[in-house]
């Protein structure tokens, strides 16, 4: 079978999605095809902290009304460590900013159930995704759907696959510079179901390794522990997992976590990642596909939701007046915010992490940050106005 639309999107994550529906608002038809189920996509446990950024595009595209219900805006965040919290406030560092907690799979089913609202093609569990003339004028996609053989001719091919798709190989490795870096630990992550412990996340810094508590609804909880990445999710029971973060998370102050029954767990290598240039032809990349950070500066769906901003603006400008300068600067324009985040969460993961191999300077270099970050005014904003989100086209 052969179809035709003008926008073909592999990956309904975040970014295919948010995609498709901005492209929609302005009139322009895309396909997204997903290699999982709508179930699956819906359910899977991600990222949480919005930038008002992705806020803005969320309300700007109708879907404000659910996440302002039942999302949660902080205005700050505490860094823990010598068992004494600091609080980093990101209204007074940063002109009145805060982040919004609303889980990643929330957003994706806003933006699934308003897609197929509208009418809009997404295909969910596609098999054998193959990209095909994407340096010419009419690239091409070709999946099986329902063991149906399907050609859908395009006019850009976006690629919002994910770190693991197949779009970014379609660039010939002679025009393409990958950056990367993996990091010796993961992050065991958990849902427990309890009431939250603390009204705004804590990193906390320890010589047992690196705590995280946030949250995601009045009674269900997200919290993190660093762990080696290469271990098995089977070798930490319950009690183990509840026994490292009240260890990691003590307090002078007689804090106590919140405890309750475990309902998921897994574990999560962390690495960074980039590819340059972000385009090939008429293949445009966006999000984990073309780059990836680890999770501490809590970045990777808000970059996602950056670039596709960029992308649609940039679409939108060649069907409406057939300027090609955004498509043609889309590389360039995102991959300077994406180094900054880059930049922020490696130098997070850095100060708040033990490193294998740390030696006592290592660890006297990680406390002067940290003593530097919560007692200085310029350091602390800093890390606020990263953290909440430099503002869109900076
Ligand atoms: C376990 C985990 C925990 C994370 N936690 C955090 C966090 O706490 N904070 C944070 O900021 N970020 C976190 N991230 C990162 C954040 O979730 C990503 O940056 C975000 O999902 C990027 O969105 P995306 O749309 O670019 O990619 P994705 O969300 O990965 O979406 C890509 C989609 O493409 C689909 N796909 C893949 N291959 C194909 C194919 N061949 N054909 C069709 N479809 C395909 C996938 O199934 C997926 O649905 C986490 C990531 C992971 C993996």
């Amino acid at each position: 079978m052969n179809m035709r639309t003008r926008v073909g999107i592999i990956g309904a994550g975040p970014a295919g999605l948010l995609l498709s529906l901005l492209l929609a608002a302005d009139g322009i038809d895309s396909v997204v095809l997903e290699n999982r189920s709508r179930e699956e996509i819906e359910s899977t446990i991600r990222a949480g902290v919005l930038e008002q950024g992705t806020v803005d595009l969320m309300e700007e595209l109708g879907l404000g009304e659910r996440m302002q219900r039942e999302g949660a805006i902080h205005h700050g965040i505490e860094l823990r460590f010598d068992g004494e919290g600091h609080r980093i406030d990101f209204s007074t560092l940063t002109n009145g900013r805060g982040i919004t907690l609303y889980a990643q799979h929330e957003v994706v089913k806003d933006c699934v159930a308003e897609r197929l609202k509208q009418g809009g093609p997404i295909f969910f569990n596609v098999k054998d995704v193959h990209l095909y003339n994407v340096a010419s004028d009419q690239p091409s996609i070709q999946f099986v759907h329902e063991d149906e053989t399907i050609e859908l001719q395009c006019d850009f091919i976006a690629g919002c696959d994910g770190f693991h798709g197949v779009a970014r190989s379609s660039i010939p490795e002679a025009k393409q510079k990958i950056f990367t870096r993996s990091y010796p630990f993961g992050w065991l992550g958990i849902l427990m179901q309890a009431p939250p412990s603390s009204k705004e996340l804590i990193y906390a810094y320890h010589e047992r390794g690196f705590a995280l508590v946030s949250t995601r609804s009045p009674t269900l909880q997200r919290m993190y522990i660093q762990c080696d990445p290469l271990d098995a999710i089977e070798n930490w029971s319950d009690a183990m997992i509840l026994e490292e973060l009240q260890a990691r998370l003590e307090s002078k102050d007689n804090w106590q976590l919140k405890v309750g029954p475990v309902s998921q767990k897994s574990i999560l290598a962390m690495r960074s990642f980039v590819i340059e240039p972000m385009q090939y032809g008429r293949l445009f990349l966006a999000g984990d596909a073309a780059h990836i950070v680890p999770p501490t500066g809590a970045k990777g769906l808000n970059l996602a939701a950056n670039d596709i901003r960029h992308l649609a603006h940039a679409l939108t400008l060649y069907y409406k007046r057939n300027e090609t300068d955004l498509l043609e600067a889309y590389s360039k324009t995102c991959l300077r915010r994406v180094w900054r985040a880059e930049h922020f969460s490696w130098w997070m993961t850095s100060m708040l992490h033990r490193f294998p191999d740390d030696d006592a300077f290592q660890q006297r270099m990680q406390r002067a940050q940290l003593e530097y970050t919560v007692s200085s005014q310029a350091a602390s904003a800093s890390l606020a106005e990263n953290y909440v989100g430099l503002p869109f086209g900076w």
